[in-house]
C-alpha cells in the first residue's frame, strides 16, 4: 500500500542510544536535556530567535492566541486542514474565511480587507504547502487595522523568503512535528517569535503557570513535549538533509512527467520549496475522481488535502461562501511522496494519472 506519505524513521542505532540515555537520566519529560538541545538546534537550523518546543501544531496554535489575547473575530484561510480553524473555535473565537487566491492557494490580501469588522483582533494566514503567503500585504493591513498575525506554518519547515526564515514574520508563527509532516517528533510542534515577552508567557502556559516549587504565576496548560518525542526530532534533523533530497527529486520527477496534464500550485518566487507535498489540481471533480479511483485499484492511496474547504464545516454554521477554495478543494489531489519512493512506483503512478486523464 502506497500512502500519500510515510512517516520517516531515522536511523535506529542512534534513537535506541537516546533511549538509553533516557532510561540513565531517569529524566522523561519536563524541559529535559534532549528538549533544551532539540530547541537549540532547531533555532540556529530554522533561523530563528524563540523557538518553544511543544506537544503538538494545534496546541501551538491554542497558546498563540492565548498569548495575544485574541477576541472576538479572526480572520483565517478556508483552504487548510481543519485544525487552523478548529483551534479558533476551542478557543472561543469566532472564525471568519476570506477566500484564497485560486493560483497559490493562500489568502488573498483584498479578501481579508473586505472582511474586517470592529470585531476583529487578528489575520491567521497558513502557508499552504510551504508557499509563503502574501506576507507584506498581510502586514500593511495588519499595521493599517492594528490586527495581530499568526503564521500557520505547520507545512513550512526550512522555507526561507526573502533572505530569512519565514517564520520571522507576522507576531507568532507556529509549527507542526507530526509524523507525517517533514521533519518531525512523532507528535510535537512549535511556537516561534521574536518578542521576548511572548516566548516568556508562552513558556509559562505550557508548564501549567508554574515558575517554581511553591510559586504559580498565572492560568496555564500543559503542552509539553517529552523526551522520546525530543530525541526523534534529534534523530530525523541529523538526516534533513537527506530527506530533502530525495524529496526533491521525487517533486522533480512529478512535474517532468505531469507537465501540461495538471496544474500545479504557483510558488512565490522569493521562497525555497520544502517538498513536503506535492499537489496537482485536476481539470474537475470528476476527473479527480476517476484518478482517485484508478490509483486506489492499484494500492495508491492520495489525500485529498484539503477537502472539503473549511466554510462548508457543519459545526460553525456559517453562511459564507469562498468559492476559489470550493473550487480548489474540490479538484486537487496530493500524490505520494516520501524518501523510499521508488522510481519504479512513481512512474506506475504518473502512468496510471496520464491513462486516467485521458
Ligand atoms: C498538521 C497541521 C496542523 C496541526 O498540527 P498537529 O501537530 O497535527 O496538531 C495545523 N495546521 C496545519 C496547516 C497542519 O497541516
Amino acid at each position: 500500500m502506497i500512502n500519500v506519505t510515510k512517516a520517516y524513521l531515522p536511523n535506529k542505532a542512534k534513537y535506541k542510544a537516546y533511549i538509553d540515555s533516557i532510561y540513565e537520566s531517569g529524566w522523561l519529560t519536563n524541559n529535559g536535556d534532549l528538549l533544551k538541545e532539540l530547541e537549540v538546534r532547531l533555532q540556529a537550523h530554522l533561523g530563528v530567535k524563540h523557538l518553544i518546543l511543544v506537544a503538538n501544531g494545534s496546541l501551538a496554535l491554542q497558546l498563540a492566541y492565548k498569548a495575544l489575547d485574541l477576541k472576538g473575530e479572526v480572520i483565517t484561510t478556508p483552504f487548510s486542514f481543519v485544525a487552523t480553524t478548529s483551534t479558533l473555535v476551542w478557543e472561543g473565537l469566532k472564525p471568519v474565511f476570506a477566500d484564497i487566491n485560486p493560483r497559490s492557494f493562500n489568502l488573498d490580501p483584498v479578501q481579508i480587507e473586505q472582511h474586517i469588522t470592529p470585531h476583529t483582533s487578528a489575520i491567521v494566514p497558513v502557508h499552504v504547502f510551504c508557499n509563503p503567503c502574501d506576507i507584506e500585504a498581510i502586514q500593511h493591513i495588519a499595521q493599517k487595522h492594528n490586527l495581530k498575525v499568526v503564521y500557520d506554518g505547520a507545512h513550512a519547515f526550512g522555507v526561507n523568503y526573502k533572505g530569512q526564515s519565514v517564520f520571522n514574520y507576522g507576531d507568532i508563527s507556529i509549527l507542526s512535528f507530526h509524523a507525517t509532516k517533514l521533519f518531525h517528533t512523532i507528535e510535537g510542534g512549535a511556537v516561534i517569535t521574536n518578542d521576548d515577552e511572548l516566548a516568556k508567557k508562552i513558556r509559562l502556559f505550557i508548564n501549567f503557570g508554574i515558575t517554581g516549587p511553591i510559586t504559580i504565576e498565572g492560568l496555564g496548560t500543559n503542552a509539553k513535549m517529552n523526551e522520546f518525542e525530543a530525541a526523534m526530532g534529534l534523530c530525523v534533523l541529523d538526516e534533513i538533509e537527506t530527506i530533502s533530497a530525495q524529496r526533491k527529486h521525487i517533486w522533480q520527477t512529478y512535474q517532468t512527467q505531469l507537465e501540461g496534464l495538471v496544474e500545479f500550485q504557483a510558488l512565490h518566487s522569493h521562497a525555497n520549496n520544502n517538498y513536503g507535498y506535492m499537489p496537482v489540481l485536476l481539470k474537475s471533480e470528476a476527473q479527480l475522481l476517476k484518478v482517485q479511483i484508478a490509483l486506489n485499484d492499484n494500492g495508491i492511496f492520495p489525500r485529498r488535502y484539503y477537502y472539503p474547504s473549511l466554510d462548508m464545516l457543519d459545526y460553525l454554521q456559517t453562511d459564507q461562501v469562498c468559492a476559489n477554495s470550493r473550487d480548489i478543494a474540490s479538484r486537487i489531489l496530493c500524490l505520494p511522496i516520501y524518501p523510499g519512493l521508488t522510481k519504479e512506483k512513481q512512474t506506475e503512478i504518473t502512468n496510471i494519472i496520464i491513462e486516467s486523464t485521458k
